[in-house]
């Protein structure tokens, strides 16, 4: 059975009721969450689900199971007792996912101030890369941190929308991914769109607006081959 994705709709929420629908050895199943599955490049989410008797479970992880849109929430120990039918209250360690929301949201930036085709990327709490197709002679780190922070100094608001598969395959330089597939589901993808910056097939968790991301600064510019250069940014502020 399908988990309701809470989070795709907002990504703010920190907290919800749902009803657990199995504990396998693989993780807990539950009829919502907004737990989001490590995927597109993007940490799992970690946090806890309350007991009606007060009793918490520690999720360590968030992966996607073996059906679409499914989600096991990876218990850090063995959750004793819980039993599916029950009511648990789901809450979300909110300052890592927030830090993973702006991390994710100023790699979309960093793919539009870099113009090449990205072959691969990964957000943690800490940092976040992507991977370039293109020649290194093009890649100046102090150029790359002061075109992302003149673009996220726009405070421009982002929003969701949804095209049908067919018109993803009609436009497809909308994909600049090339080792992820775009998160397709019933016939339609989710994109996001920063007006006058970017437009993206994107399944994951994005600020409301990139004047939250605050600045990034670039950590590091390495080789992963001879033309793939990775570029790795943290966010500049404490938060
Ligand atoms: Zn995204």
């Amino acid at each position: 059975m399908a988990t309701e994705l809470l989070f795709r709709d907002d990504a703010y929420l920190r907290t919800a009721t749902a009803t657990v629908i199995a504990v396998g050895q693989r993780g807990i199943e539950l009829d919502r969450t907004l737990f989001y599955p490590q995927g597109g490049g993007q940490a799992g989410d970690s946090g806890t689900l309350r007991r009606a008797s007060g009793e918490t479970v520690v999720i360590a992880d968030t992966r996607k199971g073996e059906e679409p849109d499914t989600v096991l929430h990876l218990p850090a120990t063995a959750p004793g007792g819980l039993e599916p039918g029950e009511t648990v209250t789901l809450e979300l360690d909110w300052p890592r996912r927030y830090r993973l929301m702006r991390l994710h949201t100023a790699l979309h930036l960093l793919s539009c101030v870099i113009p090449a085709p990205v072959t691969g990327g990964n957000i943690t709490p800490e940092k976040g890369r992507l991977d370039f197709d293109i020649d290194p002679a093009l890649l100046d780190a102090d150029r790359i941190e002061g075109e992302t922070n003149a673009l996220i100094a726009r405070g421009t608001a982002t929003e969701t929308v949804w095209i049908s598969d067919a018109e993803l395959e009609a436009q497809p330089e909308l994909v600049k991914t090339m080792s992820v597939k775009p998160p397709r589901g019933a016939g339609r993808v989710r994109l996001l769109r920063i007006p006058g910056i970017d437009l993206q097939p994107c399944g994951g968790t994005h600020v409301a607006g990139i004047a939250e991301i605050g600045g990034i600064r670039v950590l590091k510019i390495r080789s992963e081959g001879r033309r793939n250069r990775r570029v790795e940014i943290a966010l500049s502020g404490n938060g």
